[in-house]
């Protein structure tokens, strides 16, 4: 199936390794240009070679750090001097709290409503006008389950992520009549670099991969993490015109976890 993404050009928070780096190569093989962001410059320069190497389109690596304004700035202007504008924005860095309520304080919850939510605010501002240059686009949030199903362990992350969830409906709102349609995905456990070595840090070398089977058998539905390339064949989906009618949604990609209808 051509998705019609051919020579787009997609900006992609945390492109660098996990998740967002799995959209950024689904996007990259369906030929979409491509802007990868992470504060470690090197690391996005390695990956943004990589991946333009790999599938033969244009990739610029931006160092910035998402949870602050100058850092959202230094994305836009990046993303103009490189592509000129862009055609699809992926707001997904983020990261686990994994602080009580009773223990986290005031800078511990500006920093996660400073990435999670200003993030995706400050982006859209920079790049909703682009978008309606180029006649439209596409917006996926990754918040997570825990935006409708919180863990008790993680407040500030449900929290934030759901703040998230509701940015995005309204901003699908607000830009609906410039053929921008934004979109919410809710990810349940996706086995990324950072799960494993949070695993081996537990469980150690010899006991990672039963910790991980533990921590999928207590979510239940399939009992198993998905894999980043699972996820990103949605986030690729979602971007295309194949997902046109698609706008102010949010779907989850969760083997089943989620409790509730
Ligand atoms: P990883 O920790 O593997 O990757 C996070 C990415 O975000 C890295 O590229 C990192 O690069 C970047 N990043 C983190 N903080 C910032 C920042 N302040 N500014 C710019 N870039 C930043 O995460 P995952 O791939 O696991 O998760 C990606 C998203 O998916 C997150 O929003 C997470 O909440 C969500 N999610 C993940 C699930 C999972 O099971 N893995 C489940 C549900 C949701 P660098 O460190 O260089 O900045």
């Amino acid at each position: 199936m051509d998705l019609g993404l051919r020579d787009k050009v997609a900006i992609i928070t945390g492109g660098t390794v996990g998740i967002g780096l799995a959209v950024a190569e689904g996007l990259a093989a369906e030929g979409v240009n491509l802007v990868l962001v992470g504060r470690d410059k090197t690391r996005a320069d390695d990956e943004a070679a990589r991946v333009a190497s790999a599938y033969g389109i244009i990739a610029t690596a931006i160092g910035a750090d998402v949870a602050t304004a100058e850092g959202c700035g230094a994305v836009i202007a990046g993303t103009k001097k490189a592509f000129g504008g862009a055609d699809i924005l992926i707001n997904n860095a983020g990261t686990g709290s994994n602080e009580t309520i009773q223990d986290a304080d005031d800078a511990k919850w500006q920093y996660y409503w400073d990435l999670h939510v200003m993030a995706a605010v400050r982006l859209a501002r920079g790049v909703v006008p682009m978008m309606k240059q180029r006649g439209g686009g596409s917006v996926i949030h990754n918040a997570s389950i825990c935006a409708v199903q919180p863990l008790w362990y993680e407040p500030i992350y449900n929290t934030t992520k759901a703040a998230l969830m509701m940015f995005s409906k309204t901003l699908a709102n607000e830009v609906v009549g410039d053929n921008i349609r934004v979109n919410t995905i809710n990810p349940g456990l996706i086995r990324t670099p950072d799960w494993v070595k949070t695993a081996k840090q537990i469980a150690g070398e010899d006991g990672f991969e039963a910790h991980l089977q533990g921590v999928a058998d207590e979510a239940g539905g399939m009992k198993r993490f998905g894999s980043p390339e699972e996820l990103a064949n949605f986030f690729v989906f979602l971007c295309s015109d194949k997902a046109s009618y698609s706008t102010g949604s949010t779907y989850f990609v969760d083997g089943g976890w989620l409790k509730t209808v």
